[in-house]
């Protein structure tokens, strides 16, 4: 059986102290509220992973600790990076990869990407690897070329056994931060066509692995996209900055 989860992508947005209020809520709120097995990630700052950590009740908890990035190399010489190894220590369960502005806007490449879901495979954590199409594409009929193309140069070096380990998240690059989200049609046939490359690949991990949905995903549109069968939950942008907001969206997975 698969897991369901919820990511919360804080991005570059929350000073130290909002941090620790935001997280401080959500505990609280998500324990005296949420009754189901859900996996909820936070995925805050680097700098505020230390604060969250602490915040976070791990005796029991459903709430886990994940960063926005990690350096694609083990260590070394490499001012201004933070290793997967340092996110791990600091209680990191999960990492996203490749989401789309940093592939935008950092230049991110496939190889970068795949050498980054190494490193935190390595550390026992778990990429949540991110896909997904431009308009352009989408308009020109190229999303499901442009989805195989990332995850068979980002994943597809894995074994089996490895793959296991991954969370993927589409995300269509037109529906991140615009208000503008994948109808639930266009987004469970990502889904599945995602799952069915796969289990070409993998065999029967594929039903194992989560696949999230991510793209101005919110209280008002979270259940009739996760209500779909190959939708395992969602990874949150601008709605996880809001305790309400995002444990509403929690509350849409069923
Ligand atoms: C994201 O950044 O992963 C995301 C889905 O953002 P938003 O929910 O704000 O569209």
């Amino acid at each position: 059986m698969r897991r369901k989860i919820v990511a919360g992508n804080w991005k570059m947005n929350l000073v130290n102290t909002e941090a620790k209020q935001l997280t401080a809520e959500l505990v609280g709120m998500i324990k005296s509220e949420i009754r189901k097995p859900v996996t909820i990630v936070l995925a805050p700052p680097f700098v505020h992973l230390n604060a969250v950590a602490q915040l976070i009740d791990k005796n029991g908890s459903n709430i886990y600790l994940g960063a926005q990035n990690c350096s694609s190399h083990a260590s070394g010489a490499f001012t201004g990076e933070v290793s997967a190894a340092m996110i791990a220590a600091m209680g990191g369960a999960f990492v996203i990869v490749g989401h789309s502005e940093r592939r935008q806007y950092f230049k991110e490449t496939d190889h970068d990407l795949a050498e980054k879901v190494n490193r935190v495979l390595e550390n026992n954590m778990q990429p949540i690897f991110c896909c997904g199409e431009s308009q352009a594409e989408r308009n020109g009929g190229r999303h499901f070329e442009v989805v195989n193309k990332q995850l068979e140069a980002g994943l597809f070096h894995l074994d089996a056994a490895a793959a296991g380990k991954l969370v993927i998240a589409y995300e269509p690059v037109w529906a991140i931060g615009t208000g503008l989200t994948a109808t639930p049609e266009q987004a469970q046939e990502m889904h599945a066509h995602i799952r069915s490359l796969l289990q070409k690949r993998y065999g029967p991990v594929a039903q194992d692995i989560s696949i999230l949905y991510g793209g101005s995903c919110n209280e008002q549109n979270a259940a009739s996209l996760f209500a779909l069968p190959d939708i395992d939950g969602g990874l949150i942008g601008g709605a996880s900055l809001k305790s309400r907001s995002f444990v509403k969206i929690i509350s849409a997975l069923n």
